[in-house]
């Protein structure tokens, strides 16, 4: 069983969200799947598919315009949501500390925070891969709390259309999972994600620590989403 996650960003529509889930209804798969939409569309979701946010404050309440507790988020039926997000570090300064803090709030709200770590193509082209990966680990994840999902998110291959070699992936998630059980949280899922579509999902899903996907432009539509989740049974 695998974790299929979409992730539609600034995307989409209520509309879009109700057409989504009629579809998947109809699909026949052991797998988990999560879609992860704007704000303002979780209240929308039937919960045919799980629900998640995108991101969460570090603040529980208060004088934070604009900002959304996690308490507000489960309010509303958001079981998941993702947090460290390459775009969230990218245009809105979020560093390793602050991912962390929220995904400490995102689980003591009971909600399963989806941390993203990964290089820019700046930290790959310098040969730091590994480093940032393991740093991204140690210093988003939380030591304690509820169950969370790692995702390996190559930050040059989001939405480039290219991935890294599976011998790349397969190395970036045999360390993340080292260094999540040297953090007591062993067994922890860890996503792949980055230019996932159809045609590569179940190769992608067969490299060892692969536990699922997480998906960007191919999960806003779908008849390109529907082939990610069945592509493993
Ligand atoms: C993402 O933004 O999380 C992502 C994986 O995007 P894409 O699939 O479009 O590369």
């Amino acid at each position: 069983m695998k974790i299929i996650a979409g992730n539609w960003k600034m995307n989409g529509s209520r509309a879009a969200l109700v057409e989504m889930q009629d579809a998947l209804a109809n699909i026949e798969t052991e797998n988990t799947v999560i879609l992860c939409v704007p704000f303002v569309f979780i209240a929308a979701s039937n919960n045919s598919v799980a629900i998640g946010a995108q991101d969460v404050s570090v603040h529980d309440h208060g004088a934070f315009t604009g900002e959304i507790s996690a308490n507000m988020l489960a309010g509303i039926g958001a079981k998941y949501v993702i947090v460290g997000h390459s775009e969230r570090r990218m245009y809105h300064g979020e560093t390793n500390e602050i991912v962390k803090q929220k995904a400490s709030m995102a689980l003591s709200a009971g909600l399963t925070p989806i941390i993203c770590v990964g290089e820019t193509m700046e930290e790959r082209n310098s040969g730091k891969t590994m480093e940032i990966i393991e740093l991204g680990v140690r210093e988003s994840v939380p030591s304690n709390g509820g169950d969370v999902i790692v995702a390996y998110e190559p930050r040059w291959a989001i939405g480039a259309g290219i991935t890294p070699s599976d011998e790349d992936i397969a190395a970036a998630h045999s360390l993340i999972a080292e260094s999540l059980t040297k953090m007591g949280r062993g067994g922890t899922p860890i996503l792949y994600g980055a230019s996932v579509k159809g045609s590569n999902a179940k190769q992608i899903m067969s490299i060892p620590h692969v536990d699922g996907v997480l998906v960007g432009g191919a999960s806003l539509k779908p008849d390109d989403f529907i082939p990610i989740i069945t592509a493993t049974k």
